[in-house]
C-alpha cells in the first residue's frame, strides 16, 4: 500500500475567523512517520471521536457537503464542540492535492475529544492513494447476513448508543468483518434483532426492485450514506423512482439486484446471500460506477 500522507491539523472552534495566515496556516504536512498523537488522546485511549472517509478522484474529494454534514452531526451526537467547516474545507484540498491524479484516492479525517483535561479536540488528516483494482464492481461479493444485537428502533429507545454517528469505536465493525470471512462471505450485512436490513460495517444496503431503488430507512440505527445520497439523485436524473423504507431480510433474496455502497468502493454487487445466489443487475451496476467515478465533487 503506498505511504498515506498525513496532514495535522490546529482545530478551531466552529465560530473562529481564519487567522492572518489563512486557515492554510492551521494546516502541517507530518513527516514520515512523525507521531502526530499522544498516549492520552481520547481517541487512542476511548475511540472517543467522530472521522469520515472521503473518495478523492483527480485530486478531488467527492461529495464533501453529504461527508461534512454528517461530520456535523456526528460530533453534535457525541456532544463535541461543533467543527469548524471552513477550516475542514481548506484542509481537504490541501490534502487531495497531494494525491496523485493517475488513479482513486481518499481521505480519512479525524476529529477526536482530544487529549484528557485538556478540553480542546484534536484533529487530523489521512490521504492515501489506492492501489486496490476494484475487482469488487466487477466480481461483487458474497455475503452473510449477522445479527446486530438490537431492534430497528434503537434509536427511540437508546439514543445514547450513539445510533447514527459515524464514531472511531469501529473494533465491532472490524469483528464482523472477520466473522464474515470465516464463514466464507467477503462482507456481512448486519440484520435488527428484528429481522429487518440495516447496513453493512462499512457500507450502506441497496435495492432494486423494478423501476425502484431502495435503502433502508436512516433512522433504525444506521448511519446516512453519502454514496446512497449521490446514488439516488442518479436515480431520480434517471427515470428510476427510490424508496427509503424498512427492508425484510427476505427482500435481500427476491430483489432484482443488491448492492454495498461506500465511498471509495462505490457500488459492489452482492452476488450471495447466505450461500444463496441472488439476481445481479451487471448494467445497472457499470452505470452506477461510470456515474459516480465521473463525479469530480
Ligand atoms: N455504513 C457504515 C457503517 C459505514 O461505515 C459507511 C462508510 O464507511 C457507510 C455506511 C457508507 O457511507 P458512505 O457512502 O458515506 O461512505
Amino acid at each position: 500500500m503506498p505511504e498515506p500522507i498525513v496532514f495535522v491539523v490546529d482545530v478551531a472552534p466552529a465560530d473562529a475567523s481564519p487567522p492572518a495566515g489563512g486557515w492554510e496556516s492551521t494546516v502541517r504536512r507530518a513527516a514520515s512517520g512523525e507521531p502526530i498523537v499522544r498516549g492520552t488522546d481520547l481517541a487512542a485511549t476511548r475511540g472517543d471521536g467522530v472521522f469520515e472517509t472521503l473518495g478523492v478522484l483527480d485530486g478531488c474529494p467527492q461529495a464533501v457537503d453529504a461527508h461534512f454534514w454528517r461530520l456535523a452531526n456526528s460530533a453534535e451526537l457525541l456532544e463535541l464542540p461543533a467543527p469548524n467547516l471552513e477550516q475542514w474545507r481548506v484542509a481537504m484540498r490541501i490534502a487531495g492535492s497531494a494525491l496523485p491524479t493517475d488513479r482513486q484516492g481518499g481521505i480519512k479525517l479525524v476529529l477526536s475529544r482530544g487529549v484528557e483535561g485538556e478540553e480542546r479536540s484534536t484533529g487530523w488528516l489521512i490521504a492515501t492513494a489506492s492501489d486496490d483494482d476494484f475487482a469488487n464492481r466487477t466480481e461483487g461479493w458474497k455475503v452473510v447476513t449477522l445479527d446486530r444485537g438490537y431492534r430497528h428502533d434503537l434509536s427511540e429507545r437508546a439514543p445514547w448508543l450513539l445510533p447514527g454517528a459515524k464514531t472511531l469505536s469501529y473494533a465491532v465493525n472490524m469483528a464482523t468483518l472477520r466473522e464474515a470471512a470465516r464463514r466464507g462471505a467477503d462482507n456481512a450485512v448486519y440484520l435488527s434483532s428484528d429481522g429487518y436490513v440495516m447496513e453493512a460495517p462499512q457500507s450502506s444496503v441497496l435495492l432494486r426492485r423494478g423501476d425502484t431503488l431502495v435503502t433502508p430507512k436512516t433512522d433504525i440505527g444506521i448511519l446516512p450514506g453519502t454514496t446512497q445520497l449521490s446514488v439516488f439523485a442518479l436515480a431520480s436524473q434517471w427515470g428510476l423512482a427510490t424508496e427509503d423504507r424498512l427492508v425484510q431480510a427476505s427482500d435481500l433474496l427476491d430483489s432484482d439486484g443488491v448492492w454495498l455502497l461506500s465511498s471509495v468502493k462505490l457500488a459492489t454487487p452482492i452476488t450471495e446471500v447466505d450461500g444463496k445466489p441472488i439476481a445481479v443487475d451487471r448494467e445497472l451496476t457499470e452505470r452506477l460506477n461510470a456515474a459516480l467515478l465521473a463525479r469530480r465533487e
